[in-house]
C-alpha cells in the first residue's frame, strides 16, 4: 500500500488491527485508517508522504501511554515507532542513544548495567518518546532535571521527509522545542540522553491513615522544605495497596501514601529520610536500600492496561490545609481504588538558576498535582466529573496551568495552551510554521494560539 515500505501496514479490516491499535487508556475511542509500524527512518518518511499526499490526519505512537490518546486520530495515519527500539550506551561519554519506540522498563536496566541512569518515567511502561517530548518528571528529576533537560540531541524526520540530526548546533530551534514541547513537529526516531552515575537508593512507602493526611502532609512539607536535591517524595491519596501487613480496617479503603526516594550518601540513615519516617504513626514503612529498577517498576500494577482513565493536572505554587482536606474528602467518593490525588514536589535541579532554557514553563512551581480517575464499566461520566471537581478544589493554588503530559480526555484548548507560557507558545508556533508549514502533523492544542 506504500511503495518501498519495509515495516507492517495494518488497516481496520485486518485481524490484528485491534491489537496493534490498542493503547493503555481504553477510554480513547479513535480508530485510525492506517497503522504504519515503521522499520526505520525511511519508512517514517514514506508514511509521512502517504498521509500528506492524501490529506489524512497524521499522528505518532510510541509507548501509547498518553492519557488523552494523542497518538491516535480518527481516520488518520499512525506512525508507530515501537520497532525502533535499539539501545546503545556510551559509558565514557555518559550518553545513551535510545530508539524512539522504547519504554523506560527496557531502558532503566540497560543503563543500570553500566552503573548509570537518567530521569525516566515513574511507571516503567511509559514511553521514552512522549515522556521526554513533554514534561518528563521522574524520581531523579530533582537531582538531575527533567528528561528534556538531559536531551543532548535527536534524530528527527520532518514533514518534508528529511532525516535531521538535531542538537544545540543543528536545527537549534527544533532541538529547543523537543526538550519539552516536541510533539506535532516531526517524528523522533532516536533520542540522545545524558546519563549520570547511579547510586543505590533508599526507597519505600510510608502508609498512613487517610484521616491523618492533613497533619502528616503538612509535617512532610515542613520537613522537606530545605531538603537537598537527592531527596524526593510524593503524596498520594488512593486505595490501600493490597498488602496483608496493613490492618483489616484499611483494606480496600483509601489511605495516604508517602513514597520516598533518596540517593543521598547516607542511604536509609539520611537525616531527611529519618525525619520523614518519624512523622505521624505510619501503618506500614517499607523504606530500605532498594534496587533502582525494582523501585521504578514498583507502581506498575497500580496503572494496569485495559481499563479506563481520565486525568486533570496543575502546577501549584504551594499546598495548603483546605487543598489537603478537599483531596481527602474527594478520594472517599472515588468509584475505583485506583483513582488518586497525587502531589509531587519540584525544586532542586528543575528550579536551579542554571537550568537549561527549554519550553517547560513552570520551573517556579513548587508542586505538581494530578487527579486521576479510573473506571472499568459505564460511560465514565461520573468519574470524569469527579476529576473536574477534584481539580477545582485545588485551583486556588495554581501556578498558571496544567502539565502537558497529564492533559486529560477532551480538555479545552485553552487549558492545553496554559501548559506553556505565552512567550513559549509564540516561539513554538514559529517553529511549527517553519518545520511543518502545511500542518502535516496533527497539531496538539497548544499550537492553536
Ligand atoms: C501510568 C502512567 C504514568 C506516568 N508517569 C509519568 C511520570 O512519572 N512523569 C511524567 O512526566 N509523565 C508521566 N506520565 C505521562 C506520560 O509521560 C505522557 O502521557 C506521555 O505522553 C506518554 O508517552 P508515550 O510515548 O507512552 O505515549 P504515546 O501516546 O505513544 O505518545 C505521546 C505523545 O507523544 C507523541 N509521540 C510519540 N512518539 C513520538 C515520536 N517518536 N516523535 C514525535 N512525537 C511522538 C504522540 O504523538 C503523542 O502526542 C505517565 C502516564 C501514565 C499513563
Amino acid at each position: 500500500m506504500i511503495k518501498g515500505f519495509k515495516g507492517r501496514l495494518i488497516a481496520p479490516g485486518d485481524a490484528d488491527y485491534a491489537g496493534h491499535r490498542r493503547i493503555w487508556n481504553e477510554a480513547v475511542r479513535a480508530r485510525p485508517a492506517l497503522l504504519a509500524r515503521c522499520a526505520d527512518a525511511d519508512d517514517v518518511a514514506l508514511a509521512i508522504g502517504h498521509a500528506h499526499g492524501r490529506g489524512l490526519p497524521l499522528t505518532v505512537r510510541a509507548g501509547g501511554h498518553n492519557f488523552a490518546g494523542r497518538s491516535l486520530a480518527d481516520g488518520g495515519v499512525v506512525i508507530d515507532v515501537r520497532d525502533l527500539n535499539g539501545i546503545a550506551v556510551d559509558p565514557e561519554r555518559r550518553i545513551a542513544r535510545l530508539g524512539a519506540g522504547l519504554r523506560w522498563g527496557r531502558v532503566d536496566p540497560a543503563l543500570q548495567k553500566h552503573g548509570l541512569a537518567t530521569t525516566g518515567g515513574s511507571v516503567s511502561k511509559v514511553g521514552v518518546a512522549g515522556f521526554t517530548l513533554g514534561t518528563g518528571l521522574g524520581w531523579l528529576g530533582r537531582l538531575h532535571g527533567l528528561a528534556g533537560d538531559n536531551l543532548t540531541g535527536a534524530t528527527v524526520v520532518t514533514a518534508d521527509g528529511a532525516v535531521r540530526d538535531v542538537g544545540p548546533h543543528a536545527d537549534p530551534d527544533l532541538y529547543w522545542a523537543l526538550r519539552g514541547a516536541g510533539t506535532g513537529l516531526g517524528v523522533v526516531t532516536e533520542f540522545r540522553m545524558r546519563l549520570f552515575p547511579l547510586v543505590r537508593p533508599a526507597t519505600g512507602m510510608l502508609v498512613h491513615r487517610l484521616e491523618d493526611a492533613h497533619e502528616v502532609l503538612w509535617r512532610v512539607v515542613e520537613a522537606t522544605a530545605e531538603a537537598p536535591a537527592h531527596l524526593n517524595w510524593a503524596a498520594v491519596l488512593t486505595g490501600a495497596p493490597p498488602v496483608p501487613a496493613l490492618p483489616d480496617d484499611v483494606q480496600g479503603r483509601p489511605v495516604f501514601l508517602v513514597p520516598v526516594f533518596s540517593t543521598g550518601p547516607d542511604g536509609v540513615d539520611d537525616p531527611y529520610v529519618r525525619a520523614l519516617r518519624r512523622i505521624g504513626r505510619p501503618l506500614l514503612d517499607t523504606i530500605a536500600p532498594t534496587d533502582f529498577c525494582a523501585f521504578q517498576t514498583s507502581t506498575d500494577d497500580a496503572a494496569p492496561d485495559g481499563t479506563h482513565w481520565d486525568v486533570r493536572s496543575e502546577w501549584l505554587t504551594r499546598l495548603d490545609g483546605p487543598a489537603i482536606d478537599h483531596a481527602a474528602a474527594m478520594i472517599e467518593e472515588a468509584s475505583s481504588p485506583l483513582s488518586e490525588f497525587l502531589f509531587r514536589p519540584l525544586g532542586g535541579a528543575i528550579a536551579a538558576p542554571d537550568a537549561p532554557d527549554t519550553p517547560f514553563s513552570y520551573r517556579h512551581a513548587a508542586f505538581m498535582t494530578e487527579v486521576i480517575a479510573n473506571w472499568t464499566t459505564g460511560d465514565g461520566a461520573a468519574e470524569r466529573a469527579w476529576t473536574d471537581k477534584g481539580l477545582s478544589g485545588l485551583m486556588h493554588l495554581s501556578a498558571g496551568g496544567p502539565d502537558v503530559n497529564h492533559l486529560g480526555l477532551d480538555e479545552e484548548a485553552s487549558r492545553a495552551q496554559a501548559a506553556y507560557s505565552p512567550a513559549t507558545r509564540a516561539r513554538l508556533a514559529r517553529i511549527k510554521s517553519s518545520y511543518d508549514p502545511a500542518g502535516t502533523f496533527t497539531s496538539p492544542p497548544w499550537f492553536a494560539c
